[in-house]
């Protein structure tokens, strides 16, 4: 199975690594047909503004035509590329999934830490940097993570969702590759695989 790695900025080689110690070809795409080699793709974190700018309007309709027919992980600012809908600022997204999401959504306070969420019901670690809120989930799009509680004082007392699907498309708001769990990249991988049957 050959899967593409977004290259053009941010953590891209954390994915390297994680992927192939799961046993997959990773491919880092810096240029637009790279998309032709690969049977998914990883869309890092870093900022997505910069990766917009990067991409040029080329990159961003190619990129655009390839999330519609294939696996596709973006994790951070790979979450909000791949929203239809972003805030703070508004952005351009490739609107594979139904969601909107409000960018560095922590302040500056929280804005990065390492907290337990639920991935599939179990408890996870996961790793927010600067990370985007999804605001708003839409009616398709199936929630596989959380994080936060129903136990806690404040008044938004439900677990809100941080790893979210629709049919070929995932996005995670954290950084699954630093942590030392694979959990997460396999049930990609798996999602590749299952498309390619
Ligand atoms: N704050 C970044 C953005 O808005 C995302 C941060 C990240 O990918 N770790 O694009």
């Amino acid at each position: 199975m050959k899967i593409g790695v977004l290259a053009l900025q941010g953590d891209f080689d954390a994915h390297r690594r994680r992927l192939e110690e799961l046993g997959a070809e990773v491919i880092m795409v810096k240029k637009p047909d790279q998309l032709n080699e690969i049977d998914g793709l990883v869309i890092p974190g870093g900022e997505s503004g910069t990766f917009l700018k990067l991409l040029g309007e080329e990159g961003f309709a190619r990129l655009k035509d390839f999330v519609r027919t294939k696996p596709t992980f973006g994790t951070c600012a790979g979450c909000i590329l791949l929203a239809s809908e972003v805030e703070n600022p508004t952005q351009n997204g490739l609107g594979a999934l139904d969601i909107t999401v409000r960018r560095n959504a922590y302040g500056r306070q929280i804005d990065s830490s390492i907290r337990e969420g639920r991935f599939l019901g179990e408890p996870i670690e996961m790793v927010f940097i600067r990370a985007p809120k999804i605001e708003r989930v839409g009616p398709d799009v199936e929630v596989i993570a959380t994080e936060g509680n129903n136990e806690g004082t404040n008044e938004d007392k439900t677990a809100a969702p941080v790893l979210v699907r629709k049919d070929k498309t995932l996005a995670a708001t954290f950084h699954p590759e630093l942590s030392d769990d694979r959990r997460i990249h396999k049930y990609f991988l798996d999602m590749v695989a299952r498309g390619k049957q």
